[in-house]
This record gives C-alpha cells, sequence and structure tokens, in this order.
C-alpha cells in the first residue's frame, strides 16, 4: 500500500478560501478581525514563527500586530499589556508567543488573555470547557488536526484511536477531541511500556512527542491513518517528525508529511479562531 499524502498546504488552502468569506461578511459589517502578538527576547524560531503568522493575516485580511519587549521585562509589563490588549475592541485574538524567558510565569500569564481572546486555546478556562464536551476556543494543532481528518473524510466516529503524547496543548486535547466525536481513544506517553501494543491497533495514530523515528511501519496497523505531529531538526538540519515516513507510508492509509504536514494547519487554525471570535464579538455587541 501507498499511502495517500495529507498536505497541510493543499488543506490550509481550502480553510483560508472559507475564512476570506467569512472576513468579507465581517468588514461589510465594519469590522476588520485583530490578531496581536507579544514577543518577549529574542528567541530567533519564535521570531520566524511570528513573521509566518504576520504573513498570513496579511493574505486574508487580518489586522496584526506584534509587541515586541526585551528579555528581561517584568511580568508586570505583560499583566498591564494584556490588559489592554484584552479591552481593546479592534483585536479579536491575542497571543503570547512561547517559550518565554524563564523569569516569566507562562502559566500566570496565559491565565491573564481573556478567554474570548484567546486563539491560542490555551487559557485553562477554553481547555477545561472541552472537558466539559464544549468548544470554545481550542488549542490550534489539534484543531488542524482534526480538520485534516474532516478534509479526508476520515471517519472517527467508533474508530480505535490511539495518540502518543499527553501534553495540555497538544496530546490531551487532541485526544479530547476524538472523544467528543465518538473515538475509542487510548492515550500514550513516555511511560508506556511497549508501545506497539497500542499503536497497532489504531485505526487513527497521531503522534506528537518530538523523537525522530518513535513509530515506523512496524508499528502501525495496514490502513491507519497516521498523523504526525512531531516537528524534529536532525543534526544536519532537516526536518522531521516522529514517524519514519518511508517505512509508515508503506503501511498507513493517509499520512502527514513533515514539513507541509500538521504545522500549516496550526497557523490556518489560529486564523481560523481569531475570526470566530471577531464573529462572537459581533454577535455579543448585537445583542
Ligand atoms: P511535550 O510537551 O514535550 O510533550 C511530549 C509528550 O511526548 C509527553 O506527553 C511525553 O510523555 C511524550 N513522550 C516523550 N517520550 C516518549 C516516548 N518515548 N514514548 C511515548 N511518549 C513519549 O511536547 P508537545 O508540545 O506536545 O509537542 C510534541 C511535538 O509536537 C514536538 O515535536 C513539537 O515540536 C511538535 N509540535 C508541532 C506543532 C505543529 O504545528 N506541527 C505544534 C506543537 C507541537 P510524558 O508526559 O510522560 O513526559
Amino acid at each position: 500500500m501507498t499511502a495517500i499524502l495529507l498536505e497541510g498546504a493543499v488543506i490550509a488552502q481550502h480553510v483560508y478560501a472559507q475564512l476570506k468569506e467569512r472576513i468579507r461578511r465581517l468588514r461589510a459589517d465594519g469590522v476588520q478581525p485583530g490578531l496581536a502578538a507579544i514577543l518577549v527576547g529574542e528567541n530567533s524560531a519564535s521570531r520566524i514563527y511570528l513573521k509566518n503568522k504576520a504573513q498570513a493575516c496579511n493574505d486574508i485580511g487580518v489586522h496584526s500586530e506584534v509587541l515586541r519587549f526585551p528579555a528581561d521585562c517584568s511580568e508586570d509589563t505583560v499583566f498591564t499589556t494584556l490588559e489592554e490588549l484584552n479591552a481593546n475592541p479592534r483585536i479579536h485574538g491575542i497571543l503570547v508567543q512561547l517559550p518565554l524567558p524563564k523569569h516569566l510565569n507562562s502559566d500566570r500569564i496565559l491565565q491573564a488573555i481573556a478567554p474570548a481572546k484567546d486563539v491560542d486555546g490555551f487559557n485553562w478556562v477554553n481547555l477545561g470547557a472541552m472537558v466539559a464536551g464544549h468548544t470554545l476556543l481550542a488549542p490550534c494543532t489539534p484543531l488542524g488536526v482534526m480538520t485534516m481528518l474532516d478534509y479526508a473524510k476520515v471517519p472517527i466516529e467508533g474508530r480505535s484511536a490511539v495518540v502518543i503524547g499527553r501534553s495540555a496543548i497538544v496530546g490531551k486535547p487532541l485526544a479530547l477531541m476524538l472523544i467528543a466525536r465518538g473515538a475509542t481513544v487510548t492515550v500514550c506517553s513516555s511511560k508506556t511500556p511497549d508501545l506497539k501494543q497500542y499503536t497497532s491497533m489504531a485505526e487513527i495514530l497521531a503522534v506528537a512527542v518530538g523523537r525522530p523515528g518513535l513509530v515506523d511501519g512496524t508499528m502501525i496497523k495496514p490502513g491507519a491513518v497516521v498523523i504526525d505531529v512531531g516537528i524534529n531538526r536532525l543534526p544536519g538540519g532537516k526536518l522531521v517528525g516522529d514517524v519514519d515516513f518511508e517505512s509508515a507510508s508503506r503501511v498507513a492509509s493517509c499520512i502527514t508529511p513533515v514539513p507541509g504536514g500538521v504545522g500549516r494547519m496550526t497557523v490556518a487554525m489560529l486564523l481560523e479562531n481569531t475570526v470566530t471570535a471577531a464573529e462572537r464579538s459581533v454577535a455579543a455587541s448585537s445583542k
């Protein structure tokens, strides 16, 4: 079997086309969705991520701004900025680019973003809503995975799904989203003995760990849908996922590549959340 490639770039373009239409309707009501990002310090990867996000905003007509602070800025400065952004009617989405310098408490800072503007979906209000079976603003990467599965018309209800990785921003929310759609979900972590025992039963296998080659073709059920969330840079500079693409793509029915897979969807979902937040603010102000 040669797996069908689930290309994030193609699926993201489909998402952007739908977003442009939603933005056109918002602008007819006099509203342009606005996204503000806070960047603390000089992390070059963060700068590149923010540049890509700003470019995507520009392409589809979302206003975007980046507020930059020196690496030694105080937590109070970040809190004051968040208060201003929370109250700014032109800004519908706020993100704090991670990682933050060590002296800043990421958890406390993320909780200071108004849940209605928390377009990364990291605020506990938004994460907690998912536990209760509601989605307000969901974390972008797992939301991107679900969008890819839906785009490829992968049946979810009644399927057995395995998620490797249990982080609060990828693995756990993805598991909750799959549960909400009626999959039977197993979550594996570094504490799981014999990963293969679980992966080989998965009809949908999502890997979000950060270890190149963690999963290979011998661990995959023939015909499974394989979603590789991992992003790893090898010593030579090559970017790879957590799944050994060559062996896995001979066994899976569908597979996401790295690069060009889930990563493209994460930015698209950030913009989708921003547009959703803007639509909700319009609906709330017309009540
Ligand atoms: P994280 O917070 O470091 O979590 C990694 C998870 O993997 C943990 O739950 C850990 O288990 C588990 N794990 C570690 N070693 C394992 C092993 N040998 N077997 C099974 N599980 C193992 O990372 P994250 O933020 O969730 O990100 C995961 C990966 O996705 C990274 O490569 C990251 O770069 C990538 N990522 C990609 C995107 C995208 O847009 N494509 C977005 C976000 C993240 P324990 O909990 O037991 O430690």
